[in-house]
């Protein structure tokens, strides 16, 4: 088959336009294929960490890096999810839900993640208003607040000791004794006087006015009654889950369903890449993955000028 780009990218958060902004900057032929432009950013209310911005709103930023973006002639197929991607001869082909094929020499896959959620009531009404995903984030928000974490994992551990610091009390939910497996953490969760854990639980409702003001949680079996707790947020801290179901197969995937990059961002397969939320880089954050979207641009020129 004929391959028309020098590059496609897939996905539209910051990964995906940083790598576009760098490509076209290089004057790569670049198309992006994406379901959305802004990603998880689009659905951020607000964000302290992102350099360059003491606080500006998801919706906000994603305006930005967007308007920076829309400055470069690149080929943008938005409103499109693309199912699945193949290494042909001489590049990559990319098959969206309606059955369309995009082909380009290289490609960078920045498809990001989606946070695990809890599917209770109340959940989606206060999502930003007291439940949040994202304790690096908005735990800075809570300063003397009554917070609950839930989970029992090494991010949830990490969540409620870096709470413990800025919260005034902290209620750590998980359904079973905890399965962090960091020694430090789960001392210093321990050491923490105003962490209390209740193990055996799970969150049965969310509830609130405008905000969150509480939660009920139950046990998850045998006696004990239901618990209500006056909250002032809660974050849910119970995994996150990466979108890389269109490059099964194709590249290395970890247990986590990451896909495995190395420090350049390659997968080790030439020519493709991946950056931000959908690979194995520990922290997901909009730095990071805007910083690994550069990356994978140089990565793709480096690639093309050694002409693969
Ligand atoms: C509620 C919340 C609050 C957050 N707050 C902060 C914060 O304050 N500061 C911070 O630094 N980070 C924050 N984060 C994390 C941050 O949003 C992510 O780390 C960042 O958005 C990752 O960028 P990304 O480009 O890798 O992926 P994403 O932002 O997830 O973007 C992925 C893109 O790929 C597209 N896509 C996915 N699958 C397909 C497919 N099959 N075909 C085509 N397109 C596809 C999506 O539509 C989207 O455009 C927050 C996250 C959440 C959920």
């Amino acid at each position: 088959m004929t391959i028309k780009r020098e590059l496609m990218i897939i996905g539209c958060g910051p990964a995906a336009i940083t790598t576009a902004i760098y490509a076209a900057r290089k004057r790569i032929d670049v198309q992006i294929i994406s379901e959305d432009v802004g990603g998880q950013v689009a659905t951020t209310f607000g964000i302290e960490n992102y350099p360059g911005f003491r606080y500006i709103t998801g919706p906000e930023l994603v305006e930005k890096l967007a308007e920076q973006m829309n400055q470069f002639d690149i080929d943008k197929q938005i409103g499109e999810r693309v199912t699945s991607l193949s290494r042909v001869d001489g590049g990559y082909v990319a098959v969206d839900g309606s059955g369309k094929e995009y082909s380009a020499r290289s490609a960078v896959v920045a498809t990001g993640a989606h946070p695990r959620e809890l599917g209770v009531p109340g959940e989606q009404e206060f999502r930003g208003k007291g439940v949040s995903y994202c304790a690096t984030c908005d735990a800075p928000l809570f300063s003397g607040a009554t917070v609950a974490v839930v989970g029992g994992g090494n991010s949830a551990l990490s969540a409620a000791f870096e709470l413990s610091r800025i919260a005034s009390k902290v209620y750590l939910i998980s359904r079973r004794q905890w399965r962090a497996n960091e020694a430090p953490l789960i001392e210093g969760v321990k050491a923490a006087v105003n962490i209390e854990p209740i193990i055996g639980y799970v969150v049965e409702r969310i509830a609130g006015e405008d905000v969150v003001k509480g939660v009920t949680v139950k046990p998850l079996e045998g006696e004990g009654g239901v618990r209500s707790l006056t909250l002032d947020g809660i974050f849910v801290e119970i995994g996150l889950r990466p979108n890389s179901a269109l490059v099964k197969g194709l590249v290395g995937i970890n247990d986590f369903g990451e896909i495995i990059v190395d420090c350049h961002t390659s997968t080790g397969i030439p020519g493709l890449f991946a950056a931000g939320d959908v690979t194995n880089v520990r922290d997901k954050q909009i730095v990071i993955a805007a910083g690994q979207g550069a990356l994978a641009a140089m990565g793709v020129f480096e690639f093309l000028l050694k002409g693969h």
